[in-house]
């Protein structure tokens, strides 16, 4: 409401420059401005048990090789791949270690028939139709599996994968169903509907960033690191508070998303993180992506980065 009212009145002034007095229209202009200003470098206290700034919970272990994976694929320099034969998600370091050892057999039996990529978990040998990946996600999602609806959600929305139309009305209900089952994903997927208001166009939701804002935080409280990010932003730009700001990017650095440690860097060049806030958060950060690190993931990042090279050179 305070927000609804702030705006109203700078429209107002804006309103009176163009249409009544410049000088009284300027005056209002510039001393909402200042107010602005001064409300934007306002340090907020937080109580020490807010839940939306407690440390992210533990992150996911890779079935495989036990080592913690990001909330979201591609977070923190490690992707993860969903198997929809077993529902497992597995980190990028397994897959590639598996389809090496793959690779590395096929060439020891020479003329023998080859041996297929398999599920680095199950062993089970991947879907060879669009139709016969969404019988296995159809499956899953009959046995109340969140990444199940999580992926036929994105595979709606999209519509680009496994021949399945574009529909966000559908979308927007199976991340629902993702949400409700536990998925912070979808959470940070439905926050992104509101927020960018993609959906207005006779699907879907409207714009609504009070419900946005909502999503964001349910999700990064779960941990989601790119969710507490933009918690982040939204502080800086939209609500207008860097101090609150600097908070979510602290608790994002500290579970090893380096875009956040940036703007703690930045923040503590400009004054609004101490020494220590910023010696902790990048000891926390330095930690965790210890933690992620394993020879094979090192390896996929090589590959992505070089890809990305190749991308971006053509
Ligand atoms: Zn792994
Ligand atoms: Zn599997």
């Amino acid at each position: 409401m305070k927000e609804f009212l702030q705006r109203t009145i700078l429209l107002l002034g804006l309103h009176m420059i163009t249409k009544y007095s410049q000088r009284l229209g300027y005056a209002i202009s510039t001393l909402l401005v200042v107010c602005f200003a001064i409300r934007y470098h306002i340090k907020k206290n937080v109580s020490d048990d807010d839940p939306l700034f407690q440390d992210s919970p533990p992150k996911i272990d890779c079935p495989i090789c036990f080592l913690p994976m990001p909330y979201n694929s591609g977070a923190c320099g490690v992707h993860t791949s969903y198997q929809s034969c077993c529902g497992k998600i597995i980190c990028c370091g397994c897959v590639q270690a598996s389809r090496d050892e793959i690779k590395r057999r096929n060439k020891e039996r020479s003329k023998k028939k080859k041996m297929e990529d398999l599920c680095p978990f199950c062993r089970t040998p991947p879907s060879n139709s669009d139709k016969e990946e969404v019988k296995r996600i159809e499956k899953r999602i009959k046995l109340n599996d969140a990444e199940a609806f999580l992926r036929f959600g994105n595979g709606y929305n999209y519509g680009i994968h496994w021949g399945l139309p574009k529909n966000r009305n559908k979308a927007f209900e199976l991340y629902t169903q993702a949400a409700k089952l536990g998925s912070i994903e979808a959470q940070d997927q439905i926050a992104k509907a509101y927020k960018t208001g993609a959906y207005v166009f006779g699907q879907g939701v409207k714009w609504d960033m009070t419900k946005a804002q909502y999503h964001m935080e349910l999700a990064a409280k779960g941990g989601h690191e790119i969710a507490r990010h933009n918690l982040g932003l939204m502080e800086k730009g939209f609500n207008g508070n860097i101090y609150l700001a600097m908070k979510h990017f602290m608790i994002a650095a500290s579970s090893g998303l380096e875009m956040s440690l940036k703007e703690v860097g930045e923040g503590h060049k400009a004054g609004y993180v101490t020494k220590d806030e910023y010696t902790k958060t990048l000891r926390a950060y330095q930690n965790v992506r210890e933690e992620m690190k394993s020879e094979q993931r090192t390896k996929v990042a090589e590959l992505y980065s070089s890809t990305y090279k190749i991308v971006g050179r053509n």
